[in-house]
């Protein structure tokens, strides 16, 4: 079981408040996307979540155990980034098999947890490579398989489209929603584009200034949203 349960989380950087309260519920192998403008405290939710920063007051659950003060390592999860984050040095099957070094897994187990993501994600014939040598859509491949590797009860995506152009944003689009019916693992997408929202949700929570202002599905936040912010915001695409 991998829902995560958020109860009236807050931080401040300095004497600013950038996460003011938030509440979610996330259920089991539910794909939520996380939408807002931008500055509005998604990343910073989603690494508070992940463990990347400390929570000031409230409560995260993953799977039902309070994480609040657990480091990443010590959480079921596994982050996908705006920016790759691939090792520049390393091929494609040593960076699919870095996380799993550094935890000590068994050689064996570490050849056949890379083989097993770079099935899924057709890198296949590309482990060889540097990250260089790989189109903008082959490295977010990689930084995808990076996190399928560790098999991880909760995937949590910042922005991972945002650097590709808008052809390969769509198609990869499509690509990231067939995993995650294949892995059915829950997932946490933060996105400033509310088509992508919109086109890839079960759930959308719709944020602003460091609040929620609205969860529903895509076609509610579109049909019923609840203020003028969640109209405005759904309803024009920018
Ligand atoms: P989003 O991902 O929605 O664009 P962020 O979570 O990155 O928003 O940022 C929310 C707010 O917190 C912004 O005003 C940003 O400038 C501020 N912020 C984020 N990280 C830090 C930090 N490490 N130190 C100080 N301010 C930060
Ligand atoms: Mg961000």
């Amino acid at each position: 079981m991998a829902t995560v349960d958020i109860q009236d989380a807050t931080k401040s950087f300095g004497s600013t408040r950038v996460i003011r309260g938030v509440s979610i519920d996330i259920r089991d192998g539910e794909f939520v996307v996380l939408v807002g403008p931008s500055g509005c405290g998604k990343s910073t939710l989603l690494r508070m979540i992940a463990g990347l920063e400390g929570i000031d007051a409230g409560e995260i659950r993953i799977g039902g155990r309070r994480v609040n003060g657990l480091l990443p390592k010590e959480r079921d999860i596994a982050m996908v980034f705006q920016n790759y984050a691939l090792y520049p040095h390393l091929t494609v099957a040593d960076n699919l098999a870095f996380s799993l070094k550094l935890r000590h897994a068994p050689q064996q187990e570490i050849e056949q947890r890379v083989a097993r993501a770079a099935k899924i994600l057709g890198l296949e014939p590309l482990l060889a490579r540097l990250p260089k040598q790989l189109s903008g859509g082959q490295r977010q491949r990689v930084a995808m398989g990076r996190a399928i590797v560790r098999d991880p009860q909760v995937f949590l995506f910042d922005e991972p489209l945002s650097n590709l152009d808008a052809k390969l944003r769509v198609a990869m689009r499509a690509e990231i929603r067939e995993l995650h019916q294949r892995l059915k693992a829950t997932t946490i997408y933060v996105t400033h584009d509310q088509i992508e929202a919109m086109t890839m949700a079960d759930k959308i929570v719709a944020m602003h200034d460091g609040v929620v202002e609205q969860v529903g599905t895509p076609l509610e936040l579109f049909d019923r949203p609840r203020n003028v912010f969640v109209a405005a915001f759904i309803g024009s695409p920018s």
